[in-house]
């Protein structure tokens, strides 16, 4: 079995930006990234159409790290011939489905760093030829060694408790919306979309154009539909400083940070599509002919199978009144899970539970990462492990899985392996200067 420097489990956004960052600065680290997909892919279960992206387009897999890298969403365009054409969209943000095209594009440059098709199911510490390191098997039963690892698997969908146990072709997350509508042998009649997330609403008006038929109803706790929070002052929680600033910041003060800015990620929508479905509602209340509503104040309490339909149960959050429905299909648009010890946390990714022994966490019970996204472990001869992608709740909004600082983060884990593990360090300068 050979025996890579940093061995990276997922080939996501995250992980593809520390490869391009370690071909650009550090190309004698001898990395390699395990990805369950068959193919690089961005998303692919929300490429719903005229959806759009919700970074600035520039805050890409590279650009803020090193502008000059061929990997930039600029150069990608300029290389298929559609730069011009682009910038002249009457749109503020690309869509989706380009800058998914995008990220498809640099994850076949760099497909030689990464095993598709190989979805990791376990991982141990182990020893390889005297070497301590870490060894991934993946699910066909095939095994790879990392002197380090970096797990960038992106966040474990939150499905909450009464879907849990009903999940399945009826009923399943918004990450695997588009697979399932496709294996529908039946149009459905009624639909419920769960939350009142950027997803939701979008999965709504999708569902409106694709079933102008059904009735869909969008059950979510809080009253309505709330607006993102997109002031340039809240915008500011994406800055690298910020990062700093929240990471040194104690438990209570983060929370406090984490509330204030909740709704620029959070429970929101965009002003473009609140209005488009604020208007759709309206206009067929014109019409005579409600499909879509929007049922604010409901908590879903219970949901199982009733014959070939989903049975739910629902209370008013504020009178406690109990409401039934039946419907064909659940869609579950509630997010995502942080790592943590709240009911809605995870104390640590999954797949790490095989390194249970190494992990360590801190007085308020949220697994211990250092500034770099470096784990804090049990012992210090243990071979470095990082994670990229996971650490909102230790780093902040920044690091919420978005593409907003990522090139940066990946900047900031090759400088930590860097400085932790048994390699020469590169003067900064040069790693900042070195050219694609
Ligand atoms: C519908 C939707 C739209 C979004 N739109 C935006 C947007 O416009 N802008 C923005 O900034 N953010 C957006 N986000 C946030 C999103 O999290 C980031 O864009 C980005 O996908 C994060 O990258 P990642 O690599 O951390 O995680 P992911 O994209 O989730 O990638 C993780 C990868 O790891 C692989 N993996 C997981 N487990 C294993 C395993 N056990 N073995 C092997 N491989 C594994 C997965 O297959 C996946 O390819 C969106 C999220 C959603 C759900």
């Amino acid at each position: 079995m050979h025996v890579y420097d940093i061995l990276g489990i997922g080939f996501g956004p995250a992980n593809l930006a520390l490869a391009i960052a370690l071909e650009e600065t550090l190309p004698e680290v001898n990395a390699h990234f395990l990805e369950a997909k068959q193919a690089p892919a961005w998303q692919d279960g929300m490429l719903l159409p005229g959806s759009n992206i919700q970074n600035h387009p520039v805050r890409d897999l590279v650009t803020l790290r090193n502008p000059r890298s061929r990997y930039s969403f600029i150069n990608y365009l300029f290389e298929e011939e559609r730069l011009i054409e682009h910038l002249n969209l009457p749109v503020e943000f690309p869509l989706r489905k380009e800058y998914a095209q995008y990220f498809a594009w640099v994850g076949r440059h760099f497909a030689h760093y990464a095993d598709f098709g190989s979805r990791v199911v376990k991982i141990e510490p182990d020893q390889v030829q005297g070497d301590p390191c870490y060894v991934a098997t993946t699910a066909a039963g095939r095994r790879f060694a990392g002197r380090a690892l970096v797990a960038g698997t992106g966040r474990t969908p939150h499905v909450p408790e009464p879907f849990a146990a009903a999940l399945g072709p009826q009923v399943f997350h918004l990450t695997d919306y588009l697979p399932r509508l496709a294996a529908l042998s039946a149009s459905p009649e009624r639909i419920a979309v769960i939350g009142g997330s950027q997803s939701a609403v979008e999965i709504v008006l999708d569902l409106a154009r694709r079933f102008p038929d059904a009735e869909i109803v969008n059950y979510l706790r809080a009253f309505g539909l709330r607006l993102k929070d997109t002031s340039p002052f809240s915008e500011e929680g994406y800055f690298p400083g910020f990062t700093k600033y929240y990471y040194g910041a104690s438990r209570e003060r983060k929370r406090s940070l984490d509330s204030y800015l909740r709704l620029t990620n959070y429970s929101s929508a965009d002003a473009d599509v609140l209005h488009e479905l604020y208007l759709l509602i309206y206009e067929q209340r014109l019409d005579g002919r409600q499909r879509v509503r929007v049922q604010g104040n409901r908590q879903v309490i219970d949901a199982s199978l009733a014959g070939s339909r989903i049975s739910l149960v629902l209370a008013e959050t504020n009178y406690g009144d109990i409401e039934h429905d039946e419907v064909d299909l659940v869609v579950v648009a509630t997010g995502f899970r942080d790592l943590g010890p709240q009911p809605n946390q995870e104390p640590y990714p999954a797949l790490l539970t095989g390194l249970r022994d190494l992990l360590t966490f801190d007085q308020d019970g949220y697994l211990a990462i250092n500034e770099d996204y470096s784990l804090i472990t049990a012992s210090a001869d243990a071979p470095l492990i990082f994670l990229n992608g996971l650490c909102e709740s230790s780093h902040g909004i920044g690091d919420s899985g978005s593409f907003s600082l990522l090139s940066l983060r990946a900047a900031t884990i090759a400088g930590g392996y860097l400085a932790r593990s048994g390699y020469q360090p590169m003067p900064l300068r040069e790693m900042e200067d070195s050219p694609a």
